[in-house]
């Protein structure tokens, strides 16, 4: 089987059936109403909210599943929100790829791994369900035209390398493909369109949307209030709410203004909180994920997330006040976000940490140009020269060298416990590329709880809500505490894909 052909046919039919300022644009108030007496504007019959991977593979899975009149409504002018400016890092498990790289992995290995890193609060029948359905949905992407680097990645958390990667190393790389797919099947897109409430018939089942057309993001009250009616039912897919200061601050009250976030402006939630405000059961949301591969030098992703999530396995983490490593680099993202924020100077101010790389090792990566091209990385000839730079002592730094190059060639890290697999033959060695480390919020692992139909449940009953479906990260639960990089995409799209195939068959 081909790496562009990840399913056999007969696979595929089987499927899955069975079964910051801007951020401040504050929601404006949205209340669900009664469908008695309404006059309807529209009627469609799926009706999706949201453009990103949840709501582009919904989209092309309803069409794929018989849907005539599938419609897509996105707030914001342009299509694909946090998925369009994602890394476009994606986990499978048992690949061709995997295969041809002699990886040996499983479902059950890759749930076991997420279900480490959720530190016993992540919901194993959705991780499975994901997992068991990951290839599926990637080979939707190679249907529409994603192409992949040759490589597969180890990313922190994750026991082996199971992680595609897009050859431009971002998430648009999957959504415009998408967004193609769905023009090419007859899928209407609207952006500009702003969902604004439930419509609901007399047992309190969604039967419609209230939509403002023609909405402007940085004026709350924009547009024209229509009303739709929605046959078949309503997938909501308008992600997670990073950028909304005020809930995030509700659930942790050290993630101000003042930290730094990867999302697109668009994350703050509203679609989320209308479900709860309609009886979803909210799960998790004090858990918000930091990035622990952000740089404080640059806004938002920017060039060095991508460089360093490729680079960690052969690089090393050095606290700068001790010039000794201070984290296992490929732990999960919760166990580096929260060792790198207690790296400060003798006064306790933030004194983010270098990641240190061997040049020839990080130049394999394409953002290794970006990131010193722009200043957000340096690279330096000696050890000598790195040390003055950064101010960190030279002698333990000489030390913690040498030491994990002993590491590399024994294959074993007894100071953090490191899987030195992906290190192999890569020693830390002038000259150097090195780049600063900061953890910056990215990823909401609280939302609505969901069951692996996609069917939303009611907080009352425990019961889905009739007519209202979720997918992707404006779902609760299914991590835990810590999402591992790279599940997310597998996990939005195959509750996307999962919402369609249950509506078309209800
Ligand atoms: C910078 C960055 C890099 C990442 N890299 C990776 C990675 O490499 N791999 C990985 O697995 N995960 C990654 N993630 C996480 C992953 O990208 C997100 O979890 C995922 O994109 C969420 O997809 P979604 O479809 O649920 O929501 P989104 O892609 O956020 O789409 C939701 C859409 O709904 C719209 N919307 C919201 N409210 C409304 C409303 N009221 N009316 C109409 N529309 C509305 C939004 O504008 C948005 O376009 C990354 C995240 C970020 C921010």
């Amino acid at each position: 089987m081909s790496n562009k052909d990840l399913l056999g046919r007969r696979n595929f039919i089987k499927g899955m059936g069975a079964a910051a300022g801007v951020a401040m644009a504050a929601p404006a108030l949205a209340v669900s109403e009664s469908a008695n007496g309404v006059k309807w504007d529209k009627e469609v019959e799926v009706l999706i909210i949201g453009s990103g991977f949840a709501g582009l593979a919904a989209a092309i899975e309803a069409t794929r599943k018989g849907a005539k009149d599938v419609h897509i409504f996105e707030k914001m002018s342009y299509f694909g929100g946090n998925s369009a400016i994602n890394g476009g890092l994606f986990a499978a498990p048992d690949t061709p790829m995997q295969k041809q790289e002699g990886v040996k992995d499983s479902v059950d290995t890759m749930v076991a791994d997420q279900l480490a890193a959720g530190r016993g609060i992540a919901d194993e029948a959705l991780l499975r369900h994901v997992a068991e359905h990951a290839v599926e949905a990637l080979q939707m992407t190679l249907d529409a035209g994603s192409e992949y680097h040759p490589y597969l990645q180890q990313l922190g958390g994750h026991s082996v390398a199971r992680t595609y990667q897009t050859t431009v190393s971002c998430g648009a790389g999957i959504t415009q493909p998408l967004l193609q797919e769905c023009r090419k099947l007859g899928v209407h897109t609207h952006n500009r369109a702003k969902f604004d409430g439930f419509i609901l018939d007399e047992k309190g089942g969604v039967v419609g949307v209230k939509m403002r057309e023609g909405y402007y993001f940085d004026k709350p009250e924009s547009g024209e209030l229509v009303r739709i009616k929605a046959r078949r039912g309503v997938i909501m897919a308008t992600g997670g709410f990073a950028q909304n200061i005020n809930m995030r601050m509700a659930q942790d009250p050290t993630l101000t203004a003042e930290v730094g976030c990867t999302n697109a402006p668009g994350a703050t939630g509203e679609g989320m909180f209308e479900m709860f405000r309609l009886g979803a059961v909210p799960v998790h949301l004090a858990h918000i994920q930091s990035g622990p591969w952000a740089s404080p030098d640059e806004g938002g992703f920017g060039y060095v997330s991508n460089y360093s999530i490729y680079n960690f396995p052969h690089s090393i983490a050095i606290d700068r006040l001790t010039g000794k490593r201070f984290m296992n680099e490929i732990a999960d993202r919760k166990t580096r976000a929260d060792a790198e924020l207690n790296c400060r100077d003798a006064q306790g101010n933030a004194l983010p940490p270098i990641l240190i790389t061997s040049y020839e090792d990080s130049k394999q990566h394409p953002n290794t140009k970006k990131v010193l091209k722009y200043n957000v990385g340096w690279k330096f000839d000696s050890i000598d020269a790195l040390a003055k730079h950064f101010e960190v002592p030279l002698a333990p730094l000489k030390k913690q060298i040498a030491e994990y190059n002993e590491y590399v060639k024994t294959q074993s890290d007894p100071q953090f416990g490191k899987n030195m697999t992906e290190a192999k033959g890569k020693f830390i060695q002038a000259p150097f590329t090195v780049v600063r480390l900061w953890p910056k919020v990215h990823y909401c692992q609280g939302g609505v709880q969901i069951n692996t139909k996609a069917e939303v449940k009611d907080s009352l009953t425990g019961k889905p809500i009739s007519g209202l479906y979720a997918a992707g990260e404006v779902c609760g639960g299914i991590h835990g505490v810590s999402r591992l990089g790279s599940c997310s995409i597998p996990e939005c799209m195959v509750m996307g894909m999962t919402a369609a195939r249950i509506m078309m068959q209800a």
